[in-house]
C-alpha cells in the first residue's frame, strides 16, 4: 500500500514537473506594438485613428529584401489591423522607412526609401493607393529619375530615412541620414538644394532622424550605432528647425537596458496625442537579430526646462490611448498544436552580452503579447492549433494574427463540442494579405481549430470573442 502511494506520488510529481516545464516557456519579447515584425515606424493620428507606416521585417534575408508596404491602423492603440498593400508599384521592391503620411495641398505624401533611395509618393487618402509623384509609377535598379533627391553629376542621390516636418508657418523641412536637412518646397517634392548638416556633439554614423516641435521648442533626435548598439540622442532649438541648437548634457535618451534585456532601441518616431501634452516614443529593438525587429512604444517625458528625460524603456506597451470598447476576449487557458518549432537561440550581431532564446509553444497564441507566437515545425505539412475554451460557450468572433501576415494566408476555422467531431465555420481558401483574419460567428462550441493551408505556419495572437 505504501509502495502504491509512493508510486502515485511519484507519478503525480512527474506530471506536475512536466506540466510546469512545458507550460511556462518564457516570452523575452514582451508586448510590442503590432503582431508582426516592423521597423522604422512612423505613427500619427488622423481623424482619431492611429496610422503606423513602417518597414516590414521578418523576411529572413537581412538587408537584401523587405516585406511589402502596408499601413497598420488602430482606433485604440491596442487592436491593430491592415488590409492589403497601400503602394501597389512598390510591392516586390526593398521598401524602408516610409515616414508619416504628410497632409499638404489636399493630398497625402509619403517618402519611403526604395531600393536604398528616397522617393516621394502621393495619394488622396492616407490609406492609399500611393503612387510616385512623377510618372511612370515604376521602379528599377539602381534608381529611377523619380528619386526624391537628385543625382549630382555622376554621384547617385543622397541618403535614406526621410523625416518631414512642417512648421507653424507652413514651411516644410526634410531630415535624412547622416544628419542632413533641407527646406522642402510647397509642392512637397522639390527640395532647396542648399542642404545643411545638423551639428551634433556625437559624430558617429547616424540615421533615422526624428523631428518635432513642442511648446515652441524644436527637437532633433538622431540615432548612433546600429544593431544591438543602436541608441538615440537629441539636440534642441528655441530658434528654428535648422538651429542654432542647444546641446543638453544628458542627451542619450534611449540605449540598451541590460537589466531589462532591451537591446538597441533604434529607428522609430515621436508622436503626440492631438489636443494633449502626451508624447510617445516608438523604437525598434534588436531582439531577434538582423531584420527581424519589432517596434515598442513608451512615454516621452520632458523636464520643466524643455529637455527630454531618458526614456523609461519597457516591453509592456502603453495600453489603450483611446477607449473604444469594453469587449473582453475569452481567456484561453488550454491549447495544443500539431507540432511546435524547436527553440531558437538567437545569435548576437554586435553585443556579446546579448542572450535570448525564443520558444514557440501553442499557448503563446493566447497570451495577449505581440512578441510571442506559436510556430509549427518546419516539416509539419498539415499544421493546426486548437483552442480549448474549457466549456461550451457562445462565440461571436475569431481574429487570427498570423506570422508574416504581409505574405498572405489561407486557412480553415472549425469548431467542435467534444474535440473529436469538427465542423467548418470560417476561413478562406484563397490567400489574403491582411491581419487579422476575422470570422464573424454565432456558434456554441468548446473547441476551435485553425488549419493553415497557405502562408507561414504560425500565429502571434488568436483572439476569440
Ligand atoms: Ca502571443
Amino acid at each position: 500500500m505504501l509502495g502504491l502511494l509512493k508510486l502515485n506520488w511519484l507519478l503525480c510529481s512527474f506530471f506536475i514537473v512536466v506540466g510546469l516545464t512545458s507550460a511556462q516557456p518564457k516570452n523575452p519579447f514582451g508586448n510590442p506594438l503590432v503582431p508582426d515584425m516592423i521597423a522604422d515606424a512612423s505613427i500619427q493620428v488622423i481623424d482619431s485613428v492611429f496610422y503606423c507606416y513602417a518597414t516590414t521585417d521578418g523576411y529572413d534575408k537581412g538587408l537584401e529584401t523587405s516585406g511589402p508596404p502596408v499601413v497598420w491602423k488602430s482606433r485604440d492603440f491596442v487592436n491593430w489591423s491592415f488590409s492589403g498593400c497601400h503602394f501597389p508599384s512598390a510591392v516586390g521592391q526593398k521598401y524602408w522607412a516610409p515616414s508619416t503620411a504628410v497632409a499638404a495641398n489636399g493630398k497625402y505624401y509619403i517618402y519611403p526609401t526604395i531600393n536604398e533611395f528616397m522617393y516621394a509618393a502621393v495619394a488622396d487618402s492616407p490609406d492609399g493607393p500611393f503612387k510616385l509623384l512623377h510618372e511612370p509609377d515604376t521602379f528599377y535598379l539602381p534608381y529611377t529619375p523619380a528619386t526624391f533627391l537628385k543625382p549630382k553629376g555622376s554621384e547617385p542621390p543622397q541618403g535614406i530615412d526621410a523625416e518631414i516636418f512642417i512648421d507653424d508657418d507652413k514651411q516644410a523641412y526634410v531630415f535624412w541620414q547622416r544628419r542632413h536637412a533641407a527646406r522642402l518646397n510647397a509642392d512637397m517634392v522639390t527640395v532647396d538644394t542648399s542642404y545643411t548638416t545638423i551639428p551634433t556633439p556625437h559624430q558617429e554614423y547616424s540615421e533615422g532622424p526624428i523631428f518635432f516641435k513642442r511648446n515652441g521648442v524644436y527637437y532633433y533626435l538622431y540615432t548612433l550605432g546600429g544593431d544591438e548598439k543602436y541608441q538615440y540622442a537629441y539636440i534642441m532649438s528655441r530658434i528654428s528647425p535648422l538651429g542654432p541648437f542647444e546641446f543638453p548634457e544628458n542627451d542619450i535618451i534611449a540605449t540598451t537596458n541590460y537589466e531589462r534585456g532591451i537591446f538597441g532601441p533604434g529607428h522609430g518616431c515621436v508622436f503626440n496625442l492631438p489636443g494633449t501634452d502626451e508624447y510617445y516614443f516608438a523604437y525598434l529593438e534588436f531582439g531577434r537579430g538582423s531584420t527581424n525587429r519589432q517596434t515598442y512604444v513608451n512615454k516621452l517625458e520632458f523636464n520643466d526646462d524643455g529637455t527630454i528625460r531618458p526614456v523609461d524603456l519597457t516591453f509592456d506597451g502603453v495600453g489603450a490611448l483611446y477607449q473604444i470598447t469594453d469587449e473582453k476576449k475569452i481567456t484561453v487557458v488550454n491549447s495544443r498544436a500539431s507540432s511546435i518549432c524547436p527553440d531558437l537561440i538567437i545569435k548576437y550581431m554586435k553585443d556579446s552580452l546579448f542572450r535570448r532564446t525564443e520558444s514557440f509553444v501553442s499557448q503563446f497564441a493566447f497570451d495577449g503579447a505581440n512578441g510571442s507566437r506559436w510556430v509549427a515545425s518546419p516539416d509539419d505539412n498539415d499544421c493546426w492549433i486548437i483552442a480549448d475554451l474549457s466549456k461550451i460557450l457562445t462565440i461571436k468572433r475569431s481574429e487570427v494574427y498570423f506570422v508574416r501576415p504581409t505574405a498572405g494566408h489561407a486557412y480553415t476555422l472549425e469548431h467542435s463540442a467534444d474535440g473529436k467531431t469538427w465542423t467548418i465555420c470560417g476561413g478562406h481558401p484563397d490567400v489574403k494579405v491582411q491581419s487579422p483574419h476575422v470570422d464573424n460567428l454565432d456558434i456554441k462550441a468548446r473547441y476551435f481549430r485553425v488549419k493553415i493551408q497557405e502562408g507561414v505556419k504560425g500565429i502571434w495572437e488568436w483572439n476569440i470573442y
